[in-house]
C-alpha cells in the first residue's frame, strides 16, 4: 500500500519517499504527494531525482509512477519528488469548479445523471444523460450563478469517515469526492462553459479557466 500523501495535504508539491519496486519504466514508492488517476482526475506529472514522471496510476493498493525513461533506482533508494505545480493547480481549480457548475446545471435542469467524467490541465469535461439538446440560455445563466458563487469566496470543506469515505463540501454543495480541491474557491478566478453532443442521449459540459 503506497502512503497518499497528497490525502493530508492538496498542497503538498515536493516529498522524500523510499523506492520500494521497479518493473521497467514504473516505480513504486513507500509514499508519494503524485495524484494517481482516479474518479476522472488525471494522474500527476513531476520529477523524481530529476528523472521525468509522465503519469501516475493506481494499480489496486499500489501507486505506480511512470517514468519517461529508464529511472535506474532500485528499492531501498531514496528519491526526492516534485509534482509539476502550475498543471496540478489548474487541476484542483477546474476539479472544484466542476462541483460549483454541477449544482448550477442540476438548479436549471433538475437532477441529471453523470454518467462520466474526467478533469486534467486544460478542461474538465462531464456527461450527463438527458436526451434534449441544452438550452444554451440555460447553460449561461450556470456560467453566471458558478462565476458569482466562485468570486465570493467559499471555503471547501473534506471529511473523512470512520469509513475513509471523504465527505467534500463548499456551501451547499456536497458529495463524495477523494480527488484534490482548492482551499477557497477564490483561488479559481472566473470558469468558462462550453456544451458539445458526445451523443448516446448525453449532454457534455466542458469547463475552462477563464483567463
Ligand atoms: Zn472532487
Amino acid at each position: 500500500m503506497t502512503v497518499k500523501l497528497y490525502d493530508k495535504d492538496h498542497f503538498l508539491r515536493e516529498f522524500d519517499a523510499q523506492v520500494v519496486g521497479v518493473e521497467d519504466n514504473a516505480v513504486e514508492l513507500n509514499q508519494t504527494a503524485f495524484f494517481a488517476e482516479s474518479g476522472g482526475q488525471a494522474g500527476d506529472t513531476g520529477t523524481l531525482n530529476g528523472v521525468r514522471v509522465a503519469d501516475t496510476q493506481i494499480d489496486g493498493g499500489r501507486i505506480l509512477h511512470f517514468m519517461e525513461s529508464s529511472p535506474g533506482f532500485s528499492p531501498g533508494n531514496r528519491v526526492h519528488g516534485v509534482i509539476d505545480w502550475d498543471r496540478r493547480y489548474r487541476i484542483m481549480k477546474l476539479h472544484t469548479a466542476s462541483h460549483i457548475m454541477e449544482y448550477y446545471l442540476w438548479t436549471q435542469l433538475g437532477y441529471v445523471e453523470r454518467t462520466g467524467s474526467f478533469v486534467d490541465d486544460k478542461k474538465d469535461r462531464a456527461d450527463y444523460r438527458y436526451k434534449e439538446r441544452l438550452d444554451p440560455e440555460k447553460l449561461k445563466r450556470v456560467e453566471e450563478d458558478t462565476n458569482r458563487f466562485l468570486s465570493e469566496g467559499h471555503p471547501i470543506n473534506i471529511q473523512v469517515d470512520d469509513d475513509g469515505i471523504r465527505h467534500w463540501s463548499c456551501g451547499p454543495v456536497e458529495m463524495h469526492c477523494a480527488g484534490t480541491h482548492v482551499r477557497n474557491t477564490r483561488e479559481i478566478g472566473a470558469i468558462k462553459l462550453k456544451r458539445k453532443n458526445p451523443g448516446r442521449g448525453e449532454e457534455r459540459v466542458e469547463t475552462s479557466l477563464a483567463e
